[in-house]
């Protein structure tokens, strides 16, 4: 069976777009009743950037399973629209642009006056290029660094400034759960712009958990290979299987097992989780040349 999530996806060509399939080797989210099974959840008020597609829409569909209140903030209104349609339970599908300082500001805004605040922030919006080193312009550059970097910090700062004010160490904390990769961890190929962005995400996140202890939980998600349009767009079938027999786990991972990662460490489950980065990627960076 198709996943939602890969539904809500517009294309790019040569933005990379990690292409969502299915799986038959995962039985996926369908196949089992899972709801309101992490503790702290409920009713807890959940804004996902770039949550109209791949991960994020898994992620919203997964918080609104769990009986939190999703906004979700795309800059893609097609697929803003058909994610309102898709899960009607979310609160609002906000059309902003990460890039842009005053839209986030306004965005956050909206989700705070529609939801009555910001408890969880899934900070994941981002793009990415396949292109040699040699070959990136600057205005390529700019554009990965602008999304994935400067939009990840403008989203974290302004809803930090929310958190920061509303929280206190007895009532609980905020959360803040941030998409790097595996690429922000170890060298990849054609990917050099994308890459240094997550590698910044993860300090980045880091050193905002140091600063925002302890009202605020900072941490990290690093997926590797995971099946959204992102990667489809680029990887054609030939190097997809290529890429699954090099992974332990033979295969990508599917958005929902991303999106299972973000529920734990937004739930009371994690109230120990802070400041650091937690992979997901089927074994992937496990091993070096000996395990290839
Ligand atoms: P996707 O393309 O399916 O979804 C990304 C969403 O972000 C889209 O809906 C898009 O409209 C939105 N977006 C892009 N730029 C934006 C902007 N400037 N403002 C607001 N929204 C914007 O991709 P995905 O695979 O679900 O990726 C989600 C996150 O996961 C990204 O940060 C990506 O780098 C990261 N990631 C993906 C993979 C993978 O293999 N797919 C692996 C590791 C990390």
């Amino acid at each position: 069976m198709r996943s939602f999530a890969a539904q809500f996806c517009s294309h790019n060509s040569k933005v990379k777009r990690r292409g969502l399939r299915p799986n038959s080797q995962h039985p996926g989210p369908e196949a089992g009743n899972r709801g309101n099974n992490l503790r702290g959840l409920k009713n807890k008020r959940v804004l996902i950037t770039g949550g109209a597609s791949g991960i994020g829409a898994a992620t919203a569909a997964r918080f609104l399973e769990e009986g939190s209140r999703v906004c979700i903030l795309d800059r893609d209104a097609k697929a803003c629209a058909a994610i309102r349609h898709q899960l009607p339970a979310i609160s609002e599908a906000i059309i902003a642009d990460v890039t842009d300082l005053m839209q986030v500001e306004a965005a956050l805004a909206d989700a705070i006056r529609v939801m009555d605040g910001v408890d969880v922030l899934i900070n994941n919006a981002g793009i990415s290029i396949r292109h040699n080193f040699l070959d990136i312009t600057p205005e390529e550059w700019d554009k990965v660094i602008a999304v994935n970097l400067t939009g990840v910090f403008y989203v974290a700062q302004t809803a930090a400034r929310h958190m920061m004010e509303n929280y206190t160490v007895e009532r609980g904390s905020g959360v803040i759960l941030q998409t790097a990769s595996t690429n922000g961890i170890v060298g990849q190929p054609y990917y050099a712009d994308y890459n240094a962005t997550k590698a910044g995400v993860i300090e980045l996140t880091k050193t905002m958990a140091l600063e925002l202890a302890p009202k605020v939980r900072v941490c990290a998600a690093a997926p590797g290979y995971v099946l959204t349009p992102m990667q489809r767009a680029e990887y054609t079938d030939a190097m997809l299987d290529e890429v699954n027999r090099k992974i332990p786990l033979r295969r990508h991972a599917q958005p929902e097992e991303i999106a299972a990662l973000f529920a734990f460490l937004a739930s009371d489950d994690a109230a120990y989780a802070t400041g650091h980065v937690y992979t997901l990627d089927g074994g992937e960076i496990a091993g070096g040349l000996a395990s290839r």
